[in-house]
C-alpha cells in the first residue's frame, strides 16, 4: 500500500515536473514580452521595388514598446543605418514614458499597402513607393521616415478629409501626438520634421529626417 501511495507521489512529481512546469514557464516568458514581429531582413524586404543600394542601406531594427494592452511588445523597424541612433533613442523614450504604441511590423505585412497598414495602426518605416498623390519618391523609400501610430494620428487634408478613412484625431486619446507632445520634441531635437507641422496638409503620424 505504501509503496503504491509512493509511487503515485512520484508519477504526480513526474507530471508536474514534465507536463506542467514547462507551460508555467512559457506562461511567465510570454507575460513579460510580447512578440509581434520577428522576421529575417530578407523577409522583410521581400517583394519591394527598392534597388540593391537602397536595400544594402538599411538595418532591420529590433524594438520594444507597451501597446495598448499595456504589455511589453518587442516589434521590428526597417530603417536606414544613418539614422539607427535616433530611432533607438526614440523607442528609449517611448518604453520609459509608456507611451502606448500599437504594433511594429515591417510593411511586408500588409503587401507592402500603406493603407491596410495605417488602418491596423500599425508603426512602420521603410516602403519604396512615392509620396501619395504625387511621382516623387517618400523619405520611406530610404528608410528616413517613420509613421507612428497611424490610425490614431491620421493626415488630415485641407478639406478636412482623413487618410486612413473612418479614423479620428482626438488629441486626449493615447499615442496620440501633439505639439507638445514629448515624442515630437525628442524627434525634432534629433533633428527630424513632424508632419504635423505641414502647411499643405497635417500628415500627423509622419517623421521624417533627410539625408
Ligand atoms: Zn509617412
Amino acid at each position: 500500500m505504501n509503496q503504491i501511495f509512493r509511487q503515485s507521489q512520484l508519477f504526480a512529481f513526474l507530471l508536474i515536473f514534465f507536463f506542467i512546469s514547462p507551460i508555467i514557464a512559457e506562461q511567465g516568458a510570454s507575460k513579460k514580452i510580447v512578440i509581434d514581429s520577428a522576421m529575417t531582413f530578407t523577409e522583410a524586404t521581400a517583394g519591394t521595388k527598392a534597388p540593391k543600394k537602397v536595400l544594402d542601406s538599411l538595418i532591420l531594427l529590433t524594438v520594444d514598446y507597451y501597446s495598448y494592452d499595456g504589455k511589453l511588445h518587442r516589434g521590428q523597424l526597417l530603417i536606414n543605418k544613418a539614422v539607427e541612433k535616433d530611432i533607438r533613442s526614440v523607442f528609449n523614450l517611448i518604453c520609459e514614458i509608456r507611451f502606448p504604441v500599437k504594433k511594429v511590423i515591417p510593411i511586408v505585412k500588409y503587401n507592402w499597402d500603406d493603407d491596410a497598414s495605417m488602418a491596423d495602426n500599425n508603426t512602420s518605416a521603410f516602403n519604396y513607393r512615392n509620396i501619395a498623390g504625387t511621382d516623387r519618391l517618400s523619405n520611406h523609400s530610404f528608410g528616413r521616415a517613420v509613421d507612428l501610430n497611424p490610425f490614431s494620428n491620421p493626415v488630415i487634408h485641407l478639406d478636412g478629409s482623413v487618410n486612413p478613412k473612418g479614423a479620428k484625431y482626438n488629441k486626449n486619446f493615447p499615442g496620440t501626438l501633439r505639439e507638445s507632445d514629448q515624442i515630437v520634441k525628442k524627434f525634432e531635437g534629433l533633428g527630424w520634421r513632424w508632419g504635423g507641422k505641414f502647411k499643405q496638409y497635417k500628415d500627423n503620424h509622419h517623421f521624417d529626417k533627410e539625408g
